[in-house]
C-alpha cells in the first residue's frame, strides 16, 4: 500500500480512535508519518530508562524505539565542573536495584560519587521525646542507597538512550490517539483495524509517530492514560512537600526521617557535603515555610528535626550498648525480616547535623497525592512510572517502583518476542499490568497506613507506636515500607529506646 493511501486511510481510521489534547482527526496534507515498534511518550527518568532497557536487551534491541517529550533531551557533560555548584532541589533516593539497573544500561555517569551522595544508614523516629527509633544499615557490600538529582539521572539516561539508537522527538504535541477499547464498540464499515490499532502521537507541526505499542511515561497528569480512557483511584493528601538544598554543619551519610503530626521531615545527604530537605506538611504551613529567609527556614527545620518538649539529648547517642530485651527484639525483627546481622547490638541514635542555611535557590513546595491507575494497559497502550502510580514521597520509593515497572515490562516484551506472540497485545501486556499493579498497590496502601499511624495523635496509637520494633514485627505495612528500601542490601534493622 502506498504511503499516500495509507495516510488517507489513516485519517479515516483516526476518527475511530480516542484522542486527547486538540480536537478531531489530524491527518493533513502536511502530515509526515514515521512508524516505530514502540513509542515512549515522556522522556523523563522513567521513559528514558525504559528506552535504554529496550535497546540494551538482546531480544528487544532491534525494535525501533522513539521517545517523545515536550522538551528536547539535554546533552549532559561528562565533567563535574559543568554541574551547578549547589545541587538542584529535586532529588531521588535510589535503591540498590535501581542503581544496578542504571549501571547495567550504561548510564552510571549519573551515580558516580562526584554526582551523587551515598547513605549507609537510614534512621526513622517520631515526634515523641522517647527517642525510640528504627535504624537500617548497609551490609558492608555497598551503601543502602544513593541520592541523585533528578536532572542528573534524566540526562544520563537520555544520553545513553540516544547512544543506543533511540530517536527523541520534541515539540508541541497536538494529540495522542489511542485505540478505543474493543468491548461495546460497534465496528463500522470502512474502519481500518490495523491503522486504528496503532496508537499515534500527532505533533502541531504535522509529524505523526505511530507504533503498535505506545508507552505512557508522561507523569502523573498522563495524557496517554486519558487518551486510552484509563481512569485512576486515589486522593489528595491535603499536604505539600517543601523541599530545598541546605548547608549543614558536617558531612553525613544517614538518611534521616522524623515523623511529626503534620507530616514527615527528611534530611538526605547530597553531593558536595550538603543536605536536601523534604518536609511534608499542611498547605498553610508549607506556604509559610516557603516565605521564610534562608536562615529562618534552617532554624525551623532544625527545630522540627530535634525538638519535642526539648531537643533530643546527644548524650544519649552512645550511652547504651543495647542488651536484654532490646537485643532480643532486634534479633527477632532481623530474623523476621530476613536480614543479616540481627544478633548485633541495636545502633545508637544519631543526631542529625545542624541545618545552617538554605543553599542555592529558594525552598519550593509540591502538592502531594496518591493516584493509582485502575489498569496499566489498554489495547496497545501501557503505563509506567508516575503515569501509572503517584505515591507519597515519605518512603523515597516513587521513581524506584517506576524503574521496577520498566524492568518487568521489558521482560514481558522479551518473553512475547521469544515465543512468537504479539508484544503489544492486551494478553501480553496484562501479565505486566496485573503483577505491577498488585505490587505497587500494596506499596500505596502501606504508605497510607504508615502516614495514618505516625500522624495520629491518639494516645492509643501513640502507645502502639512506642512499642517500636514490636510494631514493625507485627505490622506488615510498616515493615514493607521501611524494609522495602533496604531489602536488597541491608544488614540490620535495629530499634532503640531510652
Ligand atoms: C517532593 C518529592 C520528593 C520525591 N522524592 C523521591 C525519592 O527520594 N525517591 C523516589 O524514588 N521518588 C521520589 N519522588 C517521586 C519521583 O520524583 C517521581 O516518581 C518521578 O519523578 C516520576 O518520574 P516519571 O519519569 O515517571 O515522571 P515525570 O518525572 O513526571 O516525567 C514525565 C515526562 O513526560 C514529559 N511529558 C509530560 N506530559 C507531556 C506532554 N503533554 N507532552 C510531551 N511531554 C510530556 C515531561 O516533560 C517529563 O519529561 C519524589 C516526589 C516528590 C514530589
Amino acid at each position: 500500500m502506498s504511503m499516500r493511501r495509507a495516510l488517507s486511510m489513516r485519517g479515516a481510521a483516526m476518527a475511530s480512535c480516542r484522542g486527547f489534547l486538540g480536537a478531531g482527526p489530524s491527518a493533513t496534507s502536511s502530515t509526515t508519518q514515521q512508524d516505530f515498534d514502540v513509542v515512549v511518550f515522556g522522556g523523563g527518568m522513567i521513559g528514558s530508562a525504559l528506552a535504554c532497557l529496550l535497546k540494551q536487551s538482546p531480544l528487544t534491541s532491534e525494535l525501533k524505539v522513539a521517545v517523545v517529550d515536550r522538551n528536547a533531551p539535554s546533552s549532559p557533560s561528562s565533567s563535574i565542573a559543568d554541574l551547578p555548584q549547589v545541587p538542584d532541589i529535586r532529588v531521588s533516593t535510589l535503591t540498590p536495584s535501581t542503581l544496578a539497573l542504571i549501571d547495567r544500561v550504561g548510564a552510571d555517569w549519573a551515580i558516580h560519587p562526584t554526582r551523587s551522595a551515598s547513605f549507609h544508614d537510614m534512621q526513622v523516629w517520631d515526634q515523641t521525646a522517647s527517642r525510640k527509633h528504627m535504624r537500617f544499615s548497609g551490609s558492608g557490600e555497598g551503601p543502602l542507597g544513593r541520592v541523585v538529582e533528578n536532572e542528573v539521572i534524566k540526562s544520563a539516561l537520555q544520553r545513553r538512550a540516544q547512544e543506543l539508537g533511540c530517536e527523541y522527538a520534541s515539540g508541541g504535541v497536538k494529540e495522542v490517539l489511542a485505540p478505543r477499547p474493543r468491548v461495546g464498540i460497534t465496528r463500522e464499515a470502512g474502519d481500518d483495524d490495523d491503522l486504528c490499532d496503532r496508537p499515534s502521537v500527532v505533533f502541531e507541526d504535522g509529524r505523526v509517530l505511530s507504533a503498535p505499542l505506545l508507552v505512557g511515561a508522561d507523569g502523573s497528569e498522563s495524557i496517554v492514560a486519558k487518551s486510552a480512557g484509563i481512569r485512576y483511584e486515589g486522593r489528595a493528601y491535603g499536604q505539600r512537600a517543601v523541599t530545598c538544598t541546605v548547608d549543614v554543619s558536617r558531612p553525613f551519610a544517614t538518611a534521616f526521617q522524623r515523623f511529626l503530626p503534620t507530616g514527615p521531615i527528611a534530611l538526605l545527604p547530597v553531593r558536595g557535603g550538603r543536605g536536601n530537605i523534604v518536609w511534608s506538611t499542611t498547605p498553610e504551613h508549607a506556604r509559610r515555610l516557603e516565605s521564610l529567609g534562608a536562615r529562618d527556614f534552617a532554624a525551623e527545620a532544625m527545630e522540627a528535626l530535634t525538638v519535642e518538649g526539648g531537643p533530643v539529648p546527644s548524650s544519649s547517642s552512645s550511652s547504651r550498648g543495647g542488651g536484654g530485651w532490646e537485643s532480643a527484639l532486634a534479633s527477632r525483627a532481623s530474623a523476621l525480616l530476613g536480614l543479616r546481622g540481627g544478633a548485633s547490638p541495636p545502633a545508637a541514635f544519631e543526631d542529625p547535623p545542624e541545618v545552617v542555611s538554605v543553599a542555592g535557590g529558594r525552598q519550593r513546595s509540591f502538592p502531594l497525592a496518591s493516584k493509582h491507575a485502575l489498569t496499566y494497559c489498554q489495547r496497545g497502550v501501557v503505563l509506567v512510572g508516575d503515569a501509572a502510580h503517584r505515591i507519597h514521597p515519605l518512603a523515597g520509593q516513587g521513581v524506584n517502583i517506576g524503574f521496577g515497572d520498566c524492568e518487568l515490562l521489558v521482560t514481558t516484551i522479551q518473553e512475547a518476542l521469544w515465543s512468537g506472540q504479539d508484544f503489544s497485545a492486551n494478553l501480553t501486556l496484562e501479565k505486566y499490568a496485573a503483577e505491577r499493579r498488585n505490587k505497587n498497590g500494596a506499596m500505596i496502601r502501606s504508605l497510607d497506613a504508615v502516614r495514618a499511624l505516625y500522624q495520629s495523635e491518639s494516645p492509643y496509637v501513640e502507645a502502639a507506636r512506642s512499642f517500636g520494633m514490636d510494631l514493625i514485627n507485627g505490622f506488615g505495612p510498616l515493615k514493607q515500607v521501611f524494609v522495602g528500601f533496604a531489602s536488597s542490601n541491608a544488614a540490620a534493622a535495629d530499634i532503640r529506646s531510652p
